[in-house]
């Protein structure tokens, strides 16, 4: 089951923003404090320096005042107790009468050096560090409003990291350290094989990897992420993948309904679409209830003759259960049509589905006096579709031919249907000679609501490109004004996955 159709579970949204406010600096009140314990420790050097009379040993402790400042407070402080260091290193020297003696006024100078150097070099990594952490905090504040954490990983998957909005779409704590292992428990069971698909793929040094999967949590609820990666390095023959993990979530829920939303507006068009085929319908089951009853009083004919010939009752017999599946088949047919049910996507022939549905609209043709020319060229090709979507396709296209052909001559009246296969794509053709459509509205064909019909609704071929892209096709129409339209549709056939049609689409 494709994984975004089979569960649909509320998840909580982004992090509460009050969360993403991050302390950059050092409180005020911790300032002021460093301020204060620098000021007394200044003092206290001060006070040993007037006992010792050494140059040497106070200057040391000034520096290692600057260099622990320097690492717990913030760059203000560390400037002011560097200026009060100098200050009062400056202040012992004049008070003590240090410039009377030139070997005094020497180490003072080294000593002033020395102090300002340090005070220079702490001040440097002062500002690398907080520049550093400044732009670790960019980054964690971008991870967390985009819900994208990054996520490295070794190619043998013996060892991961990742970041902190990482571990919190996991839902692991952030001190934990990550294993794969526990990648794999919060995978969801039906898609832990994409987990391994990872490491396989990071196994062959693969340039790209790309994967969504679900995560399922233990209280129930499930996310969707989305992760690509690529290789960082190679060294030594270890291969390092980083990623890009994001938290899709909130799309995929939003698709759902969209598609829940879209599946409902398609089974009113199609039971409207129904109703307008309703003289068709009847005659396609009226057909067989005929030969039914043809059938049986021939049989019974042949039953009632003196002598009995009852391999002719017997063949007669063929025919009347040949003509009850037959519209046994019909009436399935049209009450798939009218159901309301999730689509279903399986391998299907594309000429069966197109067969089928010629059948159900003869009438129709009849009706609109339109002479029909079908060429099914896919011949054994299957594609991997909901067969009722398809068909409602089919339907939609053909109905508008003939709408369009309303006006035309009788004798222009043909409408063609064809398949073919190119380019590992089968292309549906539903072609007619009919009024055609001006180069300006060709573009707005598929939006919601256009329709150019008194009584249109203008949700037809909407409907039909959502349902060609559900099934990753394509849908075009090309158009010349009186000369009829032709709306062409592809869809990859069910074998290969590439698709490449040599005819683009025009709208
Ligand atoms: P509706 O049939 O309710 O108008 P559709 O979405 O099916 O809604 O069609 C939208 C419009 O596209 C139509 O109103 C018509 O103008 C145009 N159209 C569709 N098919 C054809 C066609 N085969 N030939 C000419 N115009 C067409």
């Amino acid at each position: 089951m494709p994984f975004f159709f089979n569960l649909f579970a509320r998840t909580p949204r982004s992090p509460n923003l009050v969360d993403a406010v991050i302390a950059i600096s050092p409180s005020p009140w911790i300032n002021a404090l460093g301020w204060l314990i620098g000021l007394v420790v200044a003092c206290g050097i001060v006070v040993i320096n007037s006992e010792t009379h050494n140059d040497l040993a106070p200057t040391i402790l000034y520096i290692t005042l600057l260099l622990m400042a320097a690492n717990l407070f913030s760059i203000n402080v560390v400037i002011s107790i560097a200026l009060m260091c100098i200050l009062l290193l400056t202040a012992t020297y004049l008070i003590n009468g240090g410039y009377h003696h030139w070997e005094s006024t020497t180490g003072f100078f080294r000593c002033l050096t020395a102090l300002s150097a340090i005070t220079f070099l702490a001040l440097r990594s002062k500002y690398a560090a907080e520049r550093l952490h400044h732009n670790e905090l960019y980054l964690l504040g971008a991870q967390r409003l985009s819900q994208t954490g990054s996520i490295g990983f070794r190619a043998d998957g013996k060892a991961i990291s990742w970041s902190e909005e990482a571990s919190r779409i996991f839902e692991y704590p952030q001190n934990e350290l990550p294993t794969v292992e526990m990648v794999r428990a919060r995978t969801h069971p039906d898609d832990v094989h994409l987990v391994h698909e990872v490491f396989a793929k990071a196994a062959t040094r693969s340039e790209l990897i790309e994967v969504k999967h679900r995560l399922l949590f233990p209280d129930g609820r499930i996310k969707y992420v989305h992760m690509i990666a690529s290789p960082l390095f190679e060294q030594h023959g270890r291969c390092d993948y980083i990623g890009a993990l994001m938290d899709i979530t909130a799309s995929k829920e939003a698709e759902l309904a969209l598609f829940c939303a879209h599946t409902q507006l398609a089974h009113v068009t199609r039971v409207t679409s129904l109703g307008e085929l309703a003289a068709s319908i009847a005659h396609e089951v009226n057909q067989p209830l005929t030969a039914i009853t043809s059938s049986s009083e021939a049989c019974r004919r042949w039953l009632n003759r003196p002598q009995p010939d009852l391999p002719e009752a017997l063949q007669s017999l063929d025919r009347i259960l040949a003509s009850a599946c037959r519209a046994s088949d019909v009436i399935s047919g049209i009450k798939a049509l009218s159901r309301k049910s999730d689509p279903r996507r399986q391998r299907e022939s594309i000429n069966d589905i197109v067969s089928e549905t010629l059948c159900l609209v003869q009438q129709e043709l009849a009706h609109h006096q339109i002479t029909l020319k079908v060429e099914l060229l896919a011949q054994s090709d299957e594609v991997n579709v909901d067969r009722v979507q398809l068909q409602q396709v089919i339907i939609n296209l053909i109905i508008n031919a003939c709408h369009a052909m309303d006006g035309a001559e009788t004798r222009d009246r043909v409408m063609y249907v064809r398949t073919w296969v190119v380019g590992g794509a089968a292309v549906v053709e539903v072609a007619d000679q009919g009024s055609g459509i001006a180069a300006d509205v060709l573009p707005s064909l598929f939006t919601p609501f256009f329709t150019t019909k008194a009584n249109g609704l203008g949700m037809g071929l909407s409907i039909c490109r959502s349902i060609i892209n559900f099934h990753d096709g394509q849908i075009w129409a090309t158009s010349a004004v009186g000369r009829g339209t032709s709306f062409k549709f592809s869809l990859p056939v069910a074998s290969t996955a590439a698709r490449t049609p040599d005819e683009q689409p025009s709208v």
